[in-house]
């Protein structure tokens, strides 16, 4: 649809062009709602640019990591690697004529409330204003970096998994890796076939689940085609999908956790296997899927050390008992700063208030979606969105349906909204009462969807339950602001 500024009468700022990014974009120009995204790369992608590590693929079956309304009949593997999701956002995006509405190499260092609208500062300095702003900045987006001492003084080379050097050649080298989450068992099957030497440094083993990934089948390429069948599979997998996980958050035998320990027999070294076991109750952690991790480590050139790391030195990695493995390479699969919603973008919402001073640890919120203080404010996928392994995309179109529903609401009636504080306090209670009870806390393992103060960041309701929790505006739990009274002829800086 093209953007009629007469019926659009405010702009929306989107920030980040990835999957959620693009998504906003798709859905308010399908409004007819005149907006901009802003990106601080050169291209979008987010976490599918970001991530090139050799074996980086997604972990839920690829016809379901797409957009539901945008069916790829492509995927050449039931697990697509990463540059075909990069691929395949870019085509959407093209599709969908979003790229000209984004603003690449831009990044927004503050979002300011004044009065009627935000005003956005890029960290060049550069001005920018929206009636309303929506954040699609990820949550797995600032790397986390091992604090190990000695890490400077290494002589090789340190490359961690979401700022993969593509230049690094693995062949012939000793590499040691640090990090058996998803994305450190996707580089270990990788580099296990090519590297000469591979030594694990696994502080906990993860619940891995050894899942097959043949090539899609011709026939389902062509049948993929035809919309109803495209829509009918998705639809098929995500009750698929969420019959194998049912049941796995509140620590019941999940069909998932059966698998999980089902396959651990593939190990057939009894020491090896007791190394790879974990000792909490899977789904603690969020679990990871690979068709070839079991097989990588029982390779000759693989060597998992459960012994703690004690320090860097400039030719490897020396652990506590005083063993130093020499390396040539260090990979880092450490994963994220995930508490780091937003950051560092400094917001100021309404009378001043700081987005630091209402989230001393994400404390408040409200339905994932908003934030109380800070009118016309959104974000897609915020802080207690669900977790576990829901297919974020998903999550993502629930959130944006709602977001969407706000934007016509605050264009047709003039008007500025936020959830009061009450709304949220009481949502979020009730998000953390049941979140406490979930095998995150209650499984016997530290992982990234734990808080500081131990209850988890994330949202133990499913995509059901989610979409009922935002299926309509719940107008009571709003406060509304003054009427948006800027000067529609006025140029947006
Ligand atoms: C290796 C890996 C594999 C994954 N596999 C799966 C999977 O199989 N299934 C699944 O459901 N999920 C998976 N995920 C989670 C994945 O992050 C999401 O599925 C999804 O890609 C997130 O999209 P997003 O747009 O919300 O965030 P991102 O992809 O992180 O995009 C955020 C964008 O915002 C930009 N940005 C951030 N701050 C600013 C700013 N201040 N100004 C301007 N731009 C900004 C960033 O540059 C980025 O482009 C995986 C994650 C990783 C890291």
């Amino acid at each position: 649809m093209e953007i009629d500024m007469k019926k659009s009468k405010i702009k929306v700022a989107v920030i980040g062009a990835g999957f959620s990014g693009i998504l906003a974009g798709i859905k308010l120009r399908e409004q007819g709602i005149d907006f901009e995204i802003f990106e601080k790369a050169s291209t979008l992608g987010g976490t599918w640019r970001d991530n090139v590590y050799p074996g980086v693929a997604c972990d839920v079956p690829s016809h379901l990591y797409v957009y539901s309304f945008a069916p790829n009949p492509r995927w050449s593997h039931r697990y697509a690697d990463g540059s075909q999701i990069w691929r395949y956002l870019e085509k959407t995006a093209k599709k969908y004529r979003i790229f000209e509405k984004i603003t690449f190499d831009t990044e927004i260092a503050s979002a300011e409330w004044q009065g009627d609208r935000w005003k956005l500062t890029t960290s060049a300095g550069k001005l920018s204003f929206a009636e309303i702003v929506i954040t699609a900045v990820g949550r797995l987006h600032h790397p986390s970096m091992p604090n190990l001492k000695g890490l400077d003084d290494f002589r090789g080379e340190i490359c961690h998994s979401a700022r993969w050097d593509t230049s690094f050649d693995e062949r012939g080298k000793s590499i040691g890796i640090i990090g058996t989450g998803s994305s450190g068992v996707q580089i270990i099957a990788a580099l296990s076939a090519s590297a000469s030497r591979l030594t694990i440094f696994q502080r906990t083993p993860h619940w891995v689940l050894s899942v097959p990934n043949p090539a899609t089948p011709f026939l389902t390429k062509m049948a993929m085609r035809l919309p109803f069948v495209a829509k009918y599979y998705y639809k098929k997998l995500q009750r698929d999908f969420a019959k194998l996980t049912a049941g796995v958050g509140s620590g019941e035998d999940a069909l998932i956790a059966r698998a999980a320990r089902k396959h651990l027999k593939r190990v057939r070294d009894p020491v090896l296997r007791a190394k790879v076991t974990p000792d909490y109750t899977p789904g603690c952690k969020r679990m990871v899927a690979s068709p070839n991790y079991h097989e990588a480590i029982q390779r000759e050139n693989v060597e998992i050390v459960t012994d703690a790391i004690e320090r860097i030195v400039p030719e490897g990695i020396r652990t506590v008992t005083g063993r130093t493995v020499n390396l040539d390479a260090i990979v880092l699969a450490t994963g994220f700063q995930a508490g780091a919603f937003l950051r560092p973008m400094k917001v100021v919402g309404a009378d001043g208030v700081t987005l630091d001073a209402i989230w001393s640890d994400l404390d408040i919120n409200y339905k994932t979606v908003a934030l109380p203080h800070m009118p016309n404010f959104f974000m897609i996928n915020g802080p207690y969105s669900p977790g576990g392994t829901i297919p974020i995309i998903a999550i993502a179109e629930i959130d944006v349906k709602y977001i969407m529903k706000c934007v016509e609401h605050i264009r047709r009636n003039d008007i500025a909204m936020a959830p009061s504080m009450d709304a949220s306090r009481n949502w979020l209670n009730g998000v953390r009462n049941r979140a406490s009870q979930t095998v995150w806390v209650t499984g016997g393992c530290q992982s990234w969807y734990l808080g500081k103060d131990g209850v988890p960041i994330v949202n133990p309701a499913n995509l059901e339950e989610l979409s009922e929790d935002l299926r309509a505006i719940e107008l009571d739990d709003f406060v509304i602001f003054r009427k948006i009274e800027s000067d529609r002829s006025r140029e947006y800086a």
